[in-house]
């Protein structure tokens, strides 16, 4: 009998546990993962300000924050580089994707030929004076490494600034996540470390162009000014950039995690008393800070996708029609194909309106 007992006790929890670990806000995979990328490599060393080698450093720091965030169970971290070889810029880019990264993060070093000095953080954008564009400029040339840049890079010309100019489309959707991070970057190398900033920025580098998530650049500082590239080529100066760099990383990906609640919270007190005659059904089968394609196959085969941003977040459903019983059987549906708990919403004219409100009339 004890063990009858025992035994039922267990399947309880287990089926019981089976439906609260497929929480809606984590649909495909659960790890938040970082992509990073140690600038330079192989044959290209970047800039030798001082003798410093620019390719060294952005390695030993990237390792250096691959480490530590690699203790973290919920983050998985992918290098672009692990070792001195060259890596083309596109192929950068093309490993983040890959990987569906949540997020890009470059290591680089500045160079200049005045006594310039200080760390800066870049996003993708337009370059607003000609400073940010020579720092893009420097940065992209490495392409012309690349035997066959011509044809990869449609013809992309680093001198040229309306060529930069023309690269900014691609990032535009993930421009205030990826400032977000650089602003917390700069603000943690400013008052924790007390290193010089010279703030957020926004200048055409092909390498963030490539990326489809939020993506930064750091420049830790400049190897051309000999106090700044001495801390940045010694152990003390990649330790302390690269715990620096990790907190900001990890108060980033908390701040999306709240928010991605915070939203949650917020629409369901939503209560929009409007209605008529053009509500439109769906089940909300998943909330995510992350874009995901509308393929079935990442949504367990579900079809007639579709999905809404909101603030931070990006809500996915299935189905879409006027019909309230043809909604309900969708549902079962999405239940059965393992969304437990998706549920029904009720759209007017584009806006989400209560469910309760539009089924009284
Ligand atoms: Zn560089």
């Amino acid at each position: 009998m004890y063990k009858f007992n025992y035994l039922l006790l267990l399947i309880v929890i287990v089926f019981f546990s089976s439906f609260s670990s497929n929480e809606e806000k984590t649909p495909i995979k659960d790890k938040f993962v970082i992509v990073l990328d140690a600038g330079h490599g192989g044959h290209d060393p970047g800039n030798m300000g001082n003798k410093y080698i620019e390719k060294d450093i952005a390695l030993n720091v990237v390792l250096k924050i691959g480490k530590q965030l690699e203790k973290n169970p919920n983050i998985r971290v992918v290098y672009t580089r692990k070792t001195d070889v060259f890596i083309e810029l596109d192929k950068r880019g093309e490993i983040a994707n890959k990987a569906k990264a949540d997020l890009f993060v470059s290591i680089h070093c500045n160079s200049f030929h005045t006594q310039a000095n200080g760390t800066e953080t870049f996003v993708l954008g337009l370059h607003r004076n000609k400073t940010n564009l020579e720092v893009a400029k420097k940065e992209n040339s490495v392409i012309l490494l690349e035997e066959d840049y011509h044809e990869k890079y449609a013809g992309y010309d680093p001198n040229s600034p309306e060529s930069i100019i023309g690269l900014t489309l691609m990032q535009e959707e993930y421009l205030d996540q990826s400032i977000q991070l650089a602003d917390y970057i700069q603000k943690s190398f400013k008052n924790k470390l007390k290193r010089k900033s010279r703030g957020v920025k926004q200048a055409g580098f092909i390498v963030l162009h490539q990326t489809v998530m939020p993506s930064v650049l750091i420049e830790l500082g400049f190897l051309t000014y000999k106090k700044e590239g001495a801390y940045l080529n010694s152990k003390k100066g990649q330790d302390e950039m690269s715990k620096s760099i990790v907190g900001s990383i990890l108060e980033y990906k908390k701040s999306i995690d709240q928010g991605t609640e915070q939203n949650i919270i917020t629409q369901e007190n939503t209560i929009n008393s409007n209605t008529g005659d053009d509500i439109i059904f769906k089940v909300q089968i998943a909330a995510s800070s992350r874009n995901l394609a509308l393929k079935s196959y990442n949504f367990k085969g579900l079809k007639d996708l579709s999905k809404v941003k909101q603030g931070k977040l990006y809500k996915y459903f299935s189905g879409s029609t006027n019909d309230y019983e043809e909604i309900k059987a969708l549902q079962k549906i999405a239940k059965s194909k393992g969304y437990p708990k998706c549920y029904v919403v009720a759209y007017k004219n584009g806006t989400r309106v209560s469910l309760s409100t539009v089924l009284k009339k």
